[in-house]
């Protein structure tokens, strides 16, 4: 327990995916003037220099936002042609960078942070003791001290306590580090709960595509949870390689409860984007599945 450090990851793939789906949610959300409450079960750090520290140990962003930001850049210059469906994704990360050098990569909190409007709250969750420091410092940058609150405790049995928020519109990101195998098992019955206290919530859950059994199971899981409480679902993934053996993360998933409808669509325009972006060899592809009740 606590040898994740999320700056390892900052920026990878499944950043990307995770990131650029939360975004279209909030601003789903955000159409209607009321009040929405965003909770962050696992927040890390906030924010990540990708020129420093953890991050270039792994240079997992080399494979991730470098790519997808070149990508985007040489279209632009050799076609004129600009993928809309990851501009605004784009424009989040170009806000931390804006001399136009990309040095920093906002996690979900600083992503959430920044999309608040004056009547959104914002409840961050980090259990790691340096990273709930580093979370508090770099939050505190931002001076949006009354619409945030950050918890150092368990996101697993505090959730439930925040639910249903006051505003009764709200989303909830669950992004574990799925170091510890029990969080597969947490992530269900958190699941459950949240959903018996909040069934309208949008969810928003992150899983890696590993060859673990609890992580293949996972989709099927969320699945039955979510059919169990009538709820609808849509559920993407994203591989950005097929080379068996490695062990770098090649794939991962985002199941999301509630989803709105305008998701789907999009989705089928910014996946094979990424897939065309991001894809390493001929495994790379996308996979995006839905159910409405
Ligand atoms: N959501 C972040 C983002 O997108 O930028 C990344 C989060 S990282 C995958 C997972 C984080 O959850 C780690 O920093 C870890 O310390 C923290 N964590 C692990 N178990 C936790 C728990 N039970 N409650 C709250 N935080 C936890």
């Amino acid at each position: 327990m606590f040898s994740y450090r999320h700056a390892f990851h900052a920026g990878s793939h499944a950043d990307i995916l995770k990131h650029l789906i939360l975004i279209h949610l909030v601003e789903y959300l955000q159409e209607k003037p009321g009040a929405i409450t965003i909770i962050d079960t696992h927040a890390g750090a906030g924010i990540y220099n990708l020129k420093d520290g953890f991050a270039i140990v792994s240079n997992e962003a080399d494979c991730g936002i470098y790519r997808l930001k070149k990508f985007a850049q040489d279209r632009a210059e050799s076609s004129n042609q600009f993928d809309e469906s990851i501009q605004r994704y784009l424009e989040c990360i170009e806000m931390e960078n804006p001399d136009n050098e990309l040095n920093f990569y906002p996690g979900s909190p600083f992503i959430l942070a920044r999309l608040l409007r004056p009547q959104d709250r914002l409840k961050l969750f980090e259990l790691h003791p340096k990273e709930i420091d580093i979370l508090r410092h770099n939050m505190g940058q931002l001076k949006q001290v009354k619409q945030i609150d950050i918890y150092a405790e368990d996101s697993f049995t505090r959730l439930k306590g925040l639910l249903p928020p006051p505003s009764r519109r709200g989303l909830v990101l669950i992004d574990p580090s799925y170091e510890d195998k029990q969080d597969y098992r947490y992530l269900e019955s958190t699941v459950e709960e949240a959903l018996q206290r909040f069934a309208t919530g949008c969810y928003a859950i992150w899983y890696p595509i590993i060859s673990r059994r609890e992580s293949a199971a996972l989709p099927e899981r969320m699945k039955k949870i979510a059919n169990s409480h009538a709820r609808s679902w849509l559920n993407a993934e994203l591989r950005v390689e097929n080379t068996p053996g490695e062990r770098r993360l090649q794939a991962s998933g985002m199941f999301i409860i509630n989803p709105p409808w305008t998701l789907e669509k999009y989705l089928e325009k910014a996946l094979p984007v990424l897939v065309r972006a991001l894809g390493q060899n001929s495994g790379a592809q996308f996979l995006l599945k839905s159910f409405e009740v």
